[in-house]
């Protein structure tokens, strides 16, 4: 079955969102498949955001994914990924609909409230990045 990793970022761990968005995957009928709540050390942060590397707010996304602890998950389910990125709605809160997770409860780009994996690949490197397999039932 495909697996997704979602991460509740520090913005969201901060403001007690938790509870929130895992009953959405919850209600949305996926399976939890692992989480934790864990700082991420800055040479995983890096790693898990390599792809911006080259980006002008790659320091800014280190640094505020590092700046306190997140809930990490992975999520299991038909289509997860894709109905996943659809429920967190889009990476600009500003532009995100109601009813999504960032049009719900974000306001700027920088602090959008949580993050998941956008395709197949990327969902297997982060959950392999971010979990081992005794942390995954
Ligand atoms: P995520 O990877 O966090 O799930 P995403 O896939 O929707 O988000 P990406 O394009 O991968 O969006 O960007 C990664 C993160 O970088 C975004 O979630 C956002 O916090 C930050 N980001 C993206 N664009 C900008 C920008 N123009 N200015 C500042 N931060 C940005
Ligand atoms: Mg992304």
């Amino acid at each position: 079955m495909e697996k997704t990793f979602i991460m509740v970022k520090p913005d969201g761990v901060q403001r007690n969102l938790v509870g929130d968005i895992v009953s959405r995957f919850e209600n949305k009928g996926f399976k939890l498949a692992g989480a934790k709540l864990m700082m991420i050390p800055t040479e995983l942060a890096e790693k898990h955001y390599g792809e911006h590397k080259e980006k002008p707010f790659f320091g800014e996304l280190v640094d505020f994914i590092t700046s306190g602890p997140v809930f990490a998950m992975v999520w299991e389910g038909e289509n997860v990924i894709a109905t996943a990125r659809q429920m967190m709605g889009k990476t600009n809160p500003a532009e995100a609909m109601p009813g999504t997770i960032r049009g719900d409860f974000g306001l700027t780009v920088g602090k959008n409230v949580v993050h998941g994996s956008d395709a197949p690949e990327s969902a297997e490197r982060e959950i392999q990045l971010f979990f081992n397999q005794e942390e995954q039932v």
